[in-house]
């Protein structure tokens, strides 16, 4: 592609103010025989946006998961919560169905550490952690996140996990940047 023309990835910018500094930064690395991305994964400014869009609905299902959690409440309960909303909001939720998953949302207790199935059975209880944990399709676009609660008073234990849980995402967040180029 010539650096003066539009560039492949619809922005309507020319390449050489688009995608061409990282390319030629992708084929140097190649060159050096490392493993580096293909054009697919180079999002455009159109996907971009459409996977924000997605995780707005993602972050504000955990919201609303947020204002209901309570004490003596089944994980049941958060699932019809998580159906009901992403619907209403126009998505899918990505688990449901996934190689079998048969709910909208993972939800772990405690020593449980990912993957949790919501079940009328499974009551929060005082001194309970939880991981509730979102993945929406929204327009084909998906998005994934995952949230802590504590209910009512946790151990010591508990809370120091889920503060330097919490700590840890935050350094890999930070950590998580673009190549500069
Ligand atoms: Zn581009």
């Amino acid at each position: 592609m010539e650096r003066n023309e539009l560039c492949w990835c619809g922005s309507g910018k020319k390449y050489k103010k688009c995608h061409m500094p990282i390319e030629e930064k992708i084929m140097m690395h190649a060159e050096r025989g490392e493993i580096v991305p293909t054009r697919k994964i180079l999002k455009t400014p159109f996907q971009i946006e459409k996977i924000r869009k997605s995780a707005e609905l993602n972050t504000a299902i955990l919201d609303e998961v947020a204002r209901q959690i309570h004490i003596g409440m089944s994980t049941q309960e958060i699932d019809d919560i998580v159906y009901r909303f992403t619907k209403e909001h126009g998505g899918i939720p990505a688990p449901l169905n996934y190689q079998g998953f048969p709910k909208s949302v993972c939800t772990s207790i405690n020593n449980e550490i990912c993957h949790g199935i919501p079940d009328e059975n499974i009551i929060l209880e005082e001194g309970d952690i939880i991981n509730v944990d979102v993945s929406t399709i929204l327009d084909g676009y998906f998005s994934d996140a995952s949230r802590m609660f504590k209910m009512g008073k946790v151990s010591e234990r508990a809370e120091r996990i889920v503060r330097v849980t919490e700590e840890c995402v935050k350094l890999g967040l930070e950590a998580a940047k673009p190549w500069d180029i």
